[in-house]
């Protein structure tokens, strides 16, 4: 029979939303003793635990028919391996959000990147930096690392460094400054290239669509309230990120209606304000826990 497979980080930064985004989309797993194969039970879908930058390999080798992974991942292995077309991206999955930066020492006396033209700069994505600073015309000395990346200027071995900054916490401990970003990066759904099986494709298909739904969820909201039967369209107008919402009557009075309505946007505490300034009472605010369109 027909069965996906699912590549996600086994531990680290994207784990454990990868993990949760499957689970909410109905995926339950049977954990293998080596905890690294999990066999899908209900949905013919298997997970793969593995080290993030073996996802997009894994899907360009046809190992496994979908990944979880931050783009800035997917992008470096493309660039690696010189295939940028072939891996898939599906959908931008909201979390795991971090920039690529180049960065300097507090100390250097620099306001453009291009004057680091001919300099050396270190990077644990060495493919991503060279790709994107020669798109600006500038070319560095790449100095690869795997890790701590941060101490490269004090240690005298790079002017500069190219990493990814979420709070910018580490490079402010590190006497750094961010001088420009190079990349914007999410955790994103790819697939493999590979023409699938029409069994797979479905499979593909029923499982982005419960994705997409999830995701819709996440940033949906069900609101409930009453409001004066005159006031109806001018309630609907404050109603962030709504097409139809449903109009009904209310037992016992002509004057005022209930309004109920999925939001597609974040309801804030501004939103109830003006709806009660125009008359809406009752309101509730409920989260959505599933949605197919
Ligand atoms: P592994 O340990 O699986 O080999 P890794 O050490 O690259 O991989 P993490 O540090 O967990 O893994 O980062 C995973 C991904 O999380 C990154 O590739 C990036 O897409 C995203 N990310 C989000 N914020 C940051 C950040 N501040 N620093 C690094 N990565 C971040």
């Amino acid at each position: 029979m027909s069965r996906l497979r699912i590549a996600i980080q086994k531990s680290g930064r994207l784990s454990e939303k990868s993990l949760e985004l499957l689970k909410r989309s109905g995926l339950e797993f049977s954990r293998s003793k080596d905890k690294l194969f999990w066999y899908g039970k209900d949905f013919p879908v298997d997970l793969l635990l593995v080290r993030n930058d073996d996802i997009p390999r894994m899907l360009l080798d046809g190992v496994c028919d979908l990944g979880i992974v931050g783009e800035n991942i997917a992008f470096e292995v493309m660039l690696e391996r010189e295939s940028t077309d072939k891996l898939q991206c599906l959908k931008q999955l909201g979390f795991g959000q971090c920039h690529l930066s180049i960065a300097v020492p507090e100390s250097m006396d620099i306001s453009d990147s291009k004057e680091l033209q001919g300099k050396r700069i270190a990077t644990s994505y060495p493919a991503l930096t060279k790709h994107l600073l020669g798109k600006k015309g500038i070319t560095m000395q790449i100095s690869e690392l795997s890790g701590s990346v941060e101490i490269a200027p004090s240690l005298g071995t790079a002017e500069a460094i190219s990493d990814l900054v979420s709070t910018g916490t580490t490079l402010r401990a590190n006497h750094l400054v961010e001088l420009e970003i190079l990349y914007q990066s999410q955790a994103a759904l790819y697939r493999q290239s590979k023409e699938l099986s029409a069994k797979k494709q479905q499979l593909m298909d029923q499982l982005l669509a419960r994705i997409e739904g999830v995701l819709q969820a996440l940033k949906s909201k069900y609101v409930m309230l009453h409001a004066p039967r005159s006031s109806v369209n001018e309630i609907a107008d404050l109603l962030p990120g709504v097409e139809h919402p449903s109009i009904m009557p209310l037992e016992g009075t002509q004057d005022r209606v209930a309004i109920h309505a999925v939001c597609s946007e974040g309801v804030f505490w501004e939103h109830l304000e003006a709806l009660k300034a125009a008359g809406a009472s009752a309101i509730l605010v409920l989260p959505v826990e599933k949605m197919l369109a």
